[in-house]
């Protein structure tokens, strides 16, 4: 941790972290190349627009940082005018429509998209979210001690100044803020809690149109579909219907000058880090200093990655994968990933509080978990996305919409189970409960997480002990609520359903005792899901390990048994600095523990990682009655 300070325009810093960042940088060397490349040869000629040519457009207007200062903030200009204009409450659905289209779900009042059917995982309907909120959790408007009061004045500061760069004079923007906070609050006050929401039961809501319509009276959804340009959808899931009754409210009770404010701040506070540098500097200074603790913007170069990343992620994915993945990789990982599967078989057969029943239930799920390692088999289609090589802003706004239309236009469809929720060039892994898939990007596969030239040991350790936990999400609190297929269906009996809650009941009492910061603990019950796919994933790894080596002893090496060696290999993946600010938001809103516990928390509860490191009866790192689900 000493020798891996924070960098200043980080606010944590960790093995993964630190390997994403090592992977943006060659990404940007890639990404100047392209650049190079997509120049027309002359001025005049035309530039094919190859998916090689856009990712290279792209990057070459974001990065021409003279272009985007010289523009101002005139971009934001039509949108601005829009709310302006706006003069009666019941046209307000097609203002929010544009604001939240040009946002990309990053839009006023709600989110709305495609959603894969909780009843039906075969097919995709329409999803209204809630949303609407400037602050990254609902906690931050409704706690009231000294912190979270204090970082709502900072955060209506910034409202004021963002607003006054905007063009509103200083009384005005003042108001607007108080006008934003308020109405804010009405929303944070309807909403799910974090731990509310990870129970899929309390999201599924299916209504028709009257339906929706019923809840929000004062919100004409026809003219909001007529807006989108997208035929109304005859099922919608709401996926918190209080929300939208509070959100109608809010459009009755508010005055058009409070709403308007609303809808400035909205429109500012999701376009500010594409405008000049007056605008992307303020927004830094709340979202990255105040509230995460960073110091420094990050250079230019990597925001515009990551932009690219989120904007064209499979196209740049698709770049990567050709020069940096090897078929053998994805063997390798399948071939661990098939023996951590065989470990949760055996596993699974051999549970003394589990009925033969709901085993049945369970064996059937897991041999229906997809693998999916690597990149998707079918890449995204790019091509009704046009690129501009000078303008930087327009191009993030029809990536945003091209990006709301994709998903748009899959509702009413059967869902497509080989799409992905990552992309290849992503440092990180998934499971997805609707599809019942794992997904193992790329990325994720480089060392030093997992190494090709080094021993089982700590390959299985890291990379085995990440598959263990995709693979036990399945069977988590939340993940045990769908089947094979991804239907939220009920497979459990009664019994079983309780024998399971008691276990868990362990790890919600060991990791709400262990502190954050100051006095914050880890809200147990918000971090559940990853703490028993932590603890499931190293059980499975170690059983995968033992099988992989059979006979065979395990290396020693430097001054460590191969045991040992498996215990840091599963240690190393988690070590990270975070900056006090940074854990405030994470104890709200992180469903994964710290690293810390993530290892130590899991390290605990194995008589093997005791029996590694002699520990005795009762010593920190020997729990006397070890917590186990799966
Ligand atoms: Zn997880």
């Amino acid at each position: 941790m000493a020798q891996n300070p924070i960098p200043a325009d980080q606010s944590s810093w960790s093995v993964y972290s630190k390997l994403g960042h090592e992977t943006n940088r060659y990404l940007w060397g890639l990404l100047q190349r392209l650049a190079a490349e997509a120049k027309p040869a002359k001025a005049g000629d035309q530039v094919q627009p190859t998916p090689a040519a856009k990712l290279g457009q792209y990057f070459g207007a974001c990065m021409a940082e003279d272009a985007v200062e010289s523009r101002g903030i005139t971009p934001l200009r039509p949108n601005w005018q829009a709310i302006d204009a706006w003069k009666y409450k019941e046209q307000i659905a097609p203002l929010v429509a544009e604001l939240q289209l040009i946002g990309g779900f990053d839009g006023p009042f709600f989110s709305f998209g495609a959603s894969q059917d909780f009843a039906d995982a075969e097919r995709v309907i329409a999803g209204a979210d809630a949303g609407g909120l400037g602050l990254p959790d609902r906690d931050y408007y409704l706690n009231t001690d000294e912190s979270s009061k204090s970082m709502l004045q900072a955060y209506k500061q910034h409202i004021v100044k963002s607003l006054q760069i905007a063009g509103l004079q200083p009384k005005r923007a003042a108001q607007a803020a108080t006008d934003v906070v308020v109405i804010e609050t009405a929303l944070a006050k309807a909403s799910l809690t974090q731990v509310e929401r990870r129970d899929f039961h309390n999201l599924d809501h299916k209504f028709d149109l009257n339906g929706l319509q019923g809840l929000t009276p004062e919100f004409s959804w026809p003219k909001y579909f007529k807006a989108l340009n997208l035929a109304a959808p005859a099922v919608i899931n709401v996926s918190e219907p209080e929300f939208y009754k509070a959100f109608s409210q809010q459009i009755r009770v508010r005055s058009l000058a409070e709403i308007k404010s609303y809808l400035y701040w909205h429109l500012v506070r999701a376009q500010s880090p594409y405008l000049n540098q007056v605008l992307v500097d303020e927004h830094f200074s709340f979202y990255g200093k105040k509230l995460q603790g960073a110091q420094e913007l990050a250079p230019r170069w990597q925001r515009c990655v990551e932009l690219v990343n989120g904007q064209l992620g499979e196209a740049l994915g698709q770049e990567f994968v050709r020069r940096n993945f090897a078929p053998e990789l994805k063997e390798q990982t399948l071939r661990i990933t098939s023996q951590i599967e065989k470990a949760m078989r055996e596993d699974i057969q051999s549970l003394s509080w589990m009925s033969a029943e709901t085993k049945k239930q369970a064996l059937a799920k897991l041999a229906t978990v997809a693998n999916k390692v690597g990149y998707p088999d079918r890449w995204r289609d790019y091509s009704n996305y046009s690129v501009d090589p000078v303008d930087f802003f327009g191009n993030v706004k029809r990536g945003n919409i091209f990006e709301v239309q994709r998903r748009f236009a899959k509702i009413g469809r059967p869902i497509d189970r080989g799409e992905w929720a990552m992309t290849p060039q992503t440092v990180n892994a998934y499971y997805d409960p609707q599809l019942n898939d794992i997904n193992f990007p790329a990325a994720v596969l480089q060392p030093p997480l997992f190494d090709a030239k080094m021993d089982a040991a700590p390959n299985y350790g890291n990379t085995g002990g990440t598959i263990g936990h995709e693979l036990t999400h399945g069977f988590d609190d939340s993940g045990r609520q769908f089947d094979e297929r991804g239907n939220l269906r009920d497979w459990w009996t009664d019994a079983d359903s309780k024998e399971f809650s008691q276990r868990t009941q362990c790890l919600v009492d060991q990791y709400g005792k262990y502190v954050l910061i100051d006095d914050i603990k880890i809200n147990s019950r918000l971090t559940l899901g990853e703490d028993v796919a932590d603890l499931g994933g190293m059980i499975l790894a170690y059983a995968a390990w033992q099988a992989e080596l059979g006979e065979n002893k395990p290396e020693a090496r430097d001054g460590f048994t191969g045991e040992q060696r498996f215990f840091i290999g599963f240690a190393q993946w988690a070590c990270e600095n975070v900056r006090p600010e940074a854990r405030r938001v994470r104890a709200l809103t992180d469903q994964h523990s710290p690293g810390k516990y993530r290892i130590n928390g899991v390290a605990v509860n194995l008589p093997e990682f005791a029996k590694a490191f002699s520990c005795k009866a009762n010593q920190a790192m020997a729990k006397e009655q070890p917590c186990r689900v799966w």
